[in-house]
């Protein structure tokens, strides 16, 4: 950015909502109305009061240019190369395809898969075109794969999908369940407020269900390290302790509740001792458990994909509420089942109906009532009958041929769906793709015919709903690049065009003639009317005055904890306790899938890295991809950390380096989810996840993989440093270095494409190969790079395949290529990172020193991201006898997000271990 056009600028802050996760905290971005300066958190906003994590902190260093789709895009043909084109153009040829395919095979024959990113306005616009113009329910969202297993399991016992707790449960809980969540990293900021909580009141409890000593579980008072997909049974267990030990509600059951008895039949075998080998838990563990939920008087369950992304998801939901039910401990302050949502609007696409599943406003598809209802509003007929695709099954249509076209927006398939080898070649096989995104880099976007480029966060306008039903005004800080446009904008333009090739003009003008974002807030606001999550007196100036709020919005006032008068959403107002699919994992280990590998995710990254993957910030802390593996394992096989490991599932396979992880248990593996194609030479970590789901919920079991692993006999490395040449635009070049490098590293059966920042961002590029590389190809990668050419110090040995340069300018490392021989790699990233000056360790530059030369170069992984404290640093503080009190106050690490205090606790007990 020019600072001196800028100054000339007036800067101004806006207020909007981070766009990460479904946590939902405010913020304030400083902006000269052309470039986003910075972003910290909102002090007003009720969610976060001014606190964001590293992710949040870094929205601003997204706003980069590489990558972004700034014109509409399309394909002569099949594999030819995009060529822009004007959006009446665009429009017009993508309305002929969809009116043809719709002419020839029907409405059903084309799909639209969204994101749980978009606003509640783009939407529910997406809904009308879908249902409304097209007549089709293949309208589904990558909520789909995130949290489509709490909806189904609200609804089957409390009689709608809706969250009966809120964030100030929170504050007021005395016992804190967290089932599947590892809320420390993944929902940091609530995490925040849980531990205040603990520390304020020291005797509450904090029980944590999760096959890995995660981050969340290292701080629990009770850790249930549990057999992975064995959660229904845990807590069918508790609850038949709870009944046995008469810790239930019999009054609250009998007078709010229907179908108790007949599961209290079906806990009768379900005792702890049966349960315990079934959970991997001793007896006495499971009735401790259910002791101290049944003694609390405000247990809150705070769950999220653990339970969710497996194939029995709405049984773990439901099991879990029925503790809640069986209790009585529900709709009052501080208790109750909480489903933590992923996504940032994942709950906005719930309201509005944007699965296939739903409808807005809370209703069926499958109801009459609720579809004439809904057409009425809408000015049309009738809407369809025929039941929607829901995400696994629009692909696995669109594999077979029948779906024809599909519209990806916002949304990363080709990266984040389940057995991704089928989930590519469905996308091969389609007719025709559109893709509607922000970014033109994506894993997704070689598939796309047609790319039309969308605004971004900050530079769009709307609502977004958090995981407590918060509604929340997103705001415009910058206008889009070049012609990228809103979402809505584009489904309503589009929508024009259908219309007239579908001769329905006049349906899709009485559907879209949205002069504004908060026109589309309004009419969707209208059908929420006499349903449960009420806001039809909302308005953005509404928002705007009283700040965000809670649905049901009545009388000009939010509720918070809908039940609070215990009648349910069913007709007679009771909630249901239902019989319960206890079942397996659907992949079970055996002797040639003897591992079994977990999911999850990374403290700094989200999703598929397409936002995050751009900032070296948010990779100080886990900068280059692994897959963690018991010690004891790793030893056992005489292998060491950092080797290539093969990864194989019955569906694909993946390659990567192995990490030590204590918290992860013998024979099981843990692999973060974000890794894709646009870090890897591989498909990513979805090539080895399975795509059964949920028979309600139809969630893809993404959590868990049976897989085998053995050392992958790669043994020529290279390793290629570099930084940006341009002190005043250091990230761009790095990006586009990255870009441009992607194709080529293909070609290898590892590589691993990362950035890092120490006082300056750098691109890390690791290769490995069987054989050293042909020198045509390691040198059109290095002059990619600008590392090659006379100016360069070079080391070469030929007759053992060495090559080694150094590019120094100003008496500083710039680049490194090491190939061949790459044990001093680590330490020169060190001194690149850094800005070592060289003449302290030139003469050591091409030796093969895997011990850094001088103290300074020693490398120790970044704890706390927000103020740059290493692993090292910390050590040394507790050796000298600083507490958690002390680092904070010396250090600083720990004080600002937060996100990085379980880490900081953890290598705290080892050194004192030590000591
Ligand atoms: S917890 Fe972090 S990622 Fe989630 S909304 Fe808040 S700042 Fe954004």
């Amino acid at each position: 950015m020019d600072r001196a056009v800028t100054n000339r600028r007036k800067i101004t802050e806006v207020k909007s909502v981070c766009c990460y996760c479904g946590t939902g905290c405010g913020v304030a971005i400083e902006t000269d109305g052309v470039n986003l300066l910075n972003v910290r958190g909102d002090p007003d906003h009720p969610v976060n009061r001014g606190q964001l994590c590293i992710k949040g902190q870094t929205l601003a260093a997204a706003h980069v240019r590489t990558g972004r789709a700034t014109r509409p895009l399309i394909r002569p043909k099949r594999g030819a190369a995009f060529q822009p084109t004007d959006w009446d153009t665009a429009l017009r040829l993508n309305a002929e395809r969809f009116a043809q395919i719709i002419a020839t095979h029907g409405p059903d024959a084309v799909a639209f898969y969204v994101s749980g990113q978009l606003l509640t306005e783009d939407y529910y616009l997406f809904n009308k075109l879908a249902r409304g113009l097209v007549g089709t329910n293949n309208i589904d969202s990558n909520s789909r794969l995130c949290m489509s297993s709490a909806v189904t399991a609200y609804k089957s016992t409390l009689g709608s999908d809706t969250v009966p707790c809120c964030y100030e449960d929170i504050d007021l809980a005395d016992l804190y369940l967290l089932a599947g969540s590892n809320a420390a990293i993944t929902h940091p900021i609530l995490f925040r407020r849980i531990e205040a909580a603990k520390n304020r009141h020291p005797e509450r409890q904090i029980l944590v269900i999760d096959p890995r000593r995660s981050e969340t579980a290292a701080y629990a008072d009770l850790h249930l390290a549990i057999q992975p997909g064995t959660d229904t049974f845990l807590f069918l267990a508790m609850l038949h302790v709870l009944v046995w030990e008469r810790m239930i509600d019999e009054a609250f059951i009998a007078t709010h509740t229907e179908g108790f008895e007949a599961l209290r039949r079906e806990l009768a075998e379900l005792t702890p001792g049966a349960v315990s080998p079934i959970c991997g838990l001793s007896p006495k563990t499971i009735v401790d458990a259910a002791r101290r939920f049944g003694s609390a008087q405000s247990p809150l369950s705070l769950w999220c994909q653990g339970l969710n992304q497996s194939i029995h998801g709405t049984s773990n939901g439901v099991a879990l509420i029925h503790l809640h039910l069986a209790t009585g401990k529900i709709g009052r302050p501080g208790m109750g089942p909480f489903s933590l949502t992923g996504q940032p609007n994942a709950m906005g696409g719930r309201e509005t109906g944007t699965m296939a599943t739903l409808l807005p406003g809370h209703r069926d598809p499958n109801s009459e009532k609720d579809r004439s209802e809904l057409a009425q509003l809408w000015g049309i007929p009738s809407l369809p009958e025929r039941p929607g695709k829901t995400a696994v099954e629009i692909f696995d249509a669109l594999a077979e041929g029948t779906i024809k076209a599909i519209w990806i927006a916002c949304a990363n398939p080709a990266h984040s769906l389940p057995h991704l080898e089928h989930a590519v070649e469905a996308l091969r096989r389609a007719e025709w793709v559109v893709l509607q995104d922000a970014w033109q880099d994506t894993e997704t976007a070689p598939f796309a015919d047609l790319l039309l480029p969308a605004a971004t966060w900050g530079e769009k306008e709307g609502t977004m709903t958090n995981s407590e039903r918060r509604i929340s005004r997103v705001c415009t800080a910058v206008p889009p690049p070049g012609e990228a446009k809103p979402d809505w904008w584009i489904v309503q333009a589009f929508a024009r065009h259908l219309g007239k090739a579908l001769g329905i003009p006049e349906r899709a003008e009485r559907l879209f003639s949205f002069p504004t974002e908060e026109a589309i807030f309004l009419d969707y606001a209208r059908t929420t009317a006499g349903t449960e999550i009420a806001i039809e007196t909302l308005t953005y100036a509404t928002l705007d005055q009283l700040g965000p709020q809670q649905w049901p919005f009545t009388s000009g006032q939010s509720q918070a904890r809908p039940f609070s008068d215990h009648r349910f959403s069913y007709p007679d107002g009771k909630a249901r306790f239902q019989t319960l699919d206890r079942g397996r994992l659907p992949e079970q280990i055996d002797a040639r899938h003897p591992f079994l590998l977990i999911t999850g995710r990374l403290r700094d990254q989200w999703h598929g890295m397409s936002r995050t993957g751009r900032i070296p910030q948010l990779f100080r802390h886990d900068p280059e991809p692994v897959v963690c593996m018991n010690r004891t394992d790793i030893e056992r096989r005489g292998w060491h950390e950092g080797d290539l490991l093969r990864l194989r599932s019955r569906r694909g396979e993946l390659i990567l380096p192995v990490a030590a992880a204590d918290e992860v248990r013998s024979g099981h593996l843990f692999l973060a989810m974000h890794w894709g194609r646009r870090s890897l030479s591989g498909e990513g970590s979805n090539a080895l996840t399975l795509a059964v789901t949920d028979p309600l919920s139809k969630q893809p079991h993404l959590k868990h993989a049976a897989v085998r692993v053995e050392k992958c006999n790669l043994p020529w490395r290279t390793v290629i440093l570099r930084r940006s040449d341009h002190p005043d635009n250091p990230i761009e070049p790095l990006l586009q270095w990255q870009a441009a490098l992607r194709p080529l590293v293909a070609n290898f059966p590892y590589a691993a494409l990362t950035l890092d920042e120490g006082r300056w961002p750098i691109l890390r590029v690791t290769l490995a190969h069987s054989t050293p590389p042909e020198d045509e190809l390691l040198e059109r990668l290095a002059s990619l790079l600008a590392l090659s050419g006379p100016e360069l110090l070079q080391y070469e040995d030929r007759s053992n395949h060495i090559l080694k340069r150094a590019r120094i300018a100003e008496r500083q490392l710039t680049g490194i290529l090491l190939s061949g021989e790459t044990a001093a790699a680590h330490w020169l990233c060190e001194a690149i990172k850094n800005g070592t000056q060289t003449d302290t360790f030139h003469r050591w530059l091409f030796a093969p020193l895997a011990e850094p030369p001088l103290a300074d170069l020693t490398s120790s992984r970044i704890v706390s991201n927000c103020r740059m404290v290493s692993e090292t640093a910390i050590r040394s503080a507790v050796a000298a006898g600083a507490d958690l009190e002390r680092l904070q106050a010396e250090l600083g690490c720990g004080t600002v997000c937060g996100s990085c205090l379980p880490e900081i606790r953890k290598i705290t007990l080892e050194a004192r271990a030590v000591q």
